[in-house]
């Protein structure tokens, strides 16, 4: 089985159940003792917070890069990064790299497109659900409409991915205002509704959801692990 790196840290509450996932589900598909070979460089997120909320893309970028070369030479064969927020940034890290770079919205719009849905709802940080870059390439790339809440929605989805979710605090007022913005997607003509921020999953579980749930970070996990265990060298 191939090395799995993953640049974290944005935040550590995910990049701790991308861990624990990647973990659990090449032990599910391999059995006995077996786990996943992985490496993470976990960045802190302060500073990335920071030049998000400045818009210097361009020092994310090089950043994302420098930790995409550091697990290449620690001796991963495939790259993740366990952010959707930070994809805004994915073309540094792929030209940065020889190892192969899995772009999270892939597996999550190959799920989409095999479930038939044709218009799903986006839920993440603002940066993912206002600018082109996610929403753009599950158009070009899957075909796909996608749906996102109305201001006062996103607002609130963005300030608990912040202020809550990854500062480790689930809370079931959170959980309800996400329930109401999922039921708005849906009673505009969402099939489905992406978990499009890699902590979302911490606070939604299928079963609170009025539409089905495509997790990014299970997805993203599973794709990884697939990939690591058929790949020929
Ligand atoms: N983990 C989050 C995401 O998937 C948000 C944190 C960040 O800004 O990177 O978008």
């Amino acid at each position: 089985m191939k090395t799995i790196g993953v640049i974290g840290g944005m935040s550590w509450e995910s990049s701790a159940e991308y861990y624990r996932l990647l973990n659990r589900y090449a032990k599910a598909r391999r059995g006995g003792h077996h786990n996943a070979p992985s490496l993470m460089v976990t960045v802190d997120f302060a500073p990335v917070e920071a030049n998000q909320r400045a818009g210097d893309w361009h020092a994310l970028g090089v950043q994302m890069a420098d930790a995409a070369q550091q697990l290449e030479r620690g001796g991963a064969d495939i790259v993740l990064l366990a952010t959707n927020t930070m994809h805004r940034v994915y073309e540094a890290i792929e030209a940065a790299i020889a190892v192969p770079f899995l772009h999270i919205a892939d597996p999550t719009g190959e799920a989409l497109r095999a479930a038939g849905i044709e218009r799903v709802g986006l839920l993440g940080t603002r940066y993912t659900m206002e600018q082109s870059f996610y929403a753009g390439r599950l158009r070009d790339r899957f075909g796909l409409d996608t749906l996102i809440p109305d201001d006062e929605g996103r607002a609130q989805v963005h300030r608990i991915i912040y202020d809550e979710l990854c500062h480790g605090i689930i809370e079931s007022p959170s959980r309800q205002i996400y329930q109401n913005v999922i039921e708005d997607l849906k009673a505009r003509g969402a099939q489905a509704v992406i978990l499009g921020c890699t902590e979302i999953t911490l606070l939604i579980r299928q079963e609170d959801s009025v539409l089905p749930v495509f997790d990014t970070t299970a997805l993203h996990v599973q794709h990884a692990v697939d990939w690591a265990i058929e790949a020929v060298s």
